[in-house]
């Protein structure tokens, strides 16, 4: 699926094009593989808008995105037939892989009872974002009020159940009564607020009664800036994500005042940047997914003609837990 046209607000017919092409042969050094996953993430549509941490997708360029792909034929001295990997598969059903791969793929252990999918889940790059944004950049301390927004999400549902491994009262945002239902009584979030309620604003205060300590923000905004007015003097604000602006000419915008008011510490970072430690999380993660302390959901989408739409659903709301195209 390549790139034909820069997408203005949500995804249009047109911007993303299917087509068929000869699978290519392996060569030496090689390797083919199947990919039976995507990760369907919101960054996807910032890049194709325009250069941001990583350059913009060409125009007629296979749509870059993560996937979970099996090794079908190796002339390649790291991969083996059968081999399951996740990485920078691209938008495409076949992908060569080349012994000087600029972003490496890793390769997934079977684990019974686990399914392949989690590696693109909770258990992989969307885990592992929120495992160093809340450990590293957050810091949760035991008794602390989080407010994490998007909760209901791939990357928010993460965050949150983190902080309530660290003993911290957590408060999610989401978009709907069912999400709202999934977070306090599936994954033990304190309490939920739907924003779409007329006086969600009021219930964000009525639940987090000693005000709040750490943001773990994803969406920015009028949301953003709710939770901003509700932190304590001091607090900390994670700037993990800003999807309320990806589809908008004007990037989101928040009242930035607050910060010199409550004397708030604010942090960007970039999941790209902890590579050299993402074996570190992913075993932190794993263990609490063994003791049943981290709980997941997908939005599987099938076929990857419908991958536009998937993408998509990330701005309408209509996707759960972390949403992946099936091929
Ligand atoms: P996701 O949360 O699974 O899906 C996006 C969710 O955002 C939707 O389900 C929707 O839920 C909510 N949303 C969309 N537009 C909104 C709006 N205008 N106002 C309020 N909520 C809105 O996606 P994800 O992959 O986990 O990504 C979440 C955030 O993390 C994104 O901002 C992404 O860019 C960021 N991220 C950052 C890094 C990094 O390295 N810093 C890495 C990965 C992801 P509702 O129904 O609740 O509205």
């Amino acid at each position: 699926m390549r790139l034909m046209r820069r997408p203005k607000g949500m995804l249009a017919e047109g911007d993303l094009v299917l087509g068929e092409e000869a699978v290519p042969e392996v060569r030496e050094g090689q390797a083919l593989a199947r990919v039976k996953y995507l990760s369907v993430d919101p960054t996807m549509r910032v890049w194709m808008a325009t250069d941001s941490y990583l350059p913009a997708v060409k125009i007629g360029e296979v749509m870059r995105g993560g996937g979970l792909a099996e090794v079908i034929e190796s002339r390649h001295p790291q991969y083996k037939k059968g081999d399951k990997i996740v990485g920078m598969t691209g938008m495409q059903e076949y992908v060569l892989i080349d012994a000087q791969a600029k972003m490496p793929y890793q390769k997934i252990p079977s684990i019974p009872f686990v399914s392949d999918t989690l590696f693109l889940g909770a258990l992989g790059v969307t885990g592992i974002t929120a495992y160093f944004g809340m450990m590293d950049v957050g810091k949760p301390q035991k008794g602390e009020t989080v407010v994490v927004s998007a909760a209901a999400g791939a990357t928010g549902s993460v965050a949150g159940q983190i902080a309530k491994i660290q003993g911290c009262r957590v408060v999610g945002i989401a978009g709907t009564d069912e999400k709202c239902k999934w977070l306090t009584e599936e994954l033990g979030f304190d309490a939920a607020v739907n924003y779409k309620h007329a006086d969600w604003k009021e219930k964000l205060t009525a639940a987090t009664p000693n005000g709040v300590d750490l943001n773990f923000e994803n969406v920015g905004g009028e949301i953003m800036e709710a939770v901003l007015s509700r932190m304590n003097l001091h607090g900390r604000v994670v700037l993990c994500g800003f999807i309320s602006g990806y589809t908008k000419e004007e990037p989101a915008q928040a009242n930035l005042g607050m910060l010199i008011v409550k004397r708030l510490k604010l942090q960007g970072f970039l999941v790209l940047d902890y590579v050299s430690r993402f074996t570190e999380a992913a075993t932190e993660l794993g263990k609490w997914k063994m003791m049943g302390k981290l709980k997941d959901k997908q939005t599987v989408v099938e076929g990857l003609e419908k991958a536009p739409e998937a993408i998509n659903m990330l701005f309408t709301g209509a996707n759960m837990g972390k949403t992946l195209v099936k091929i």
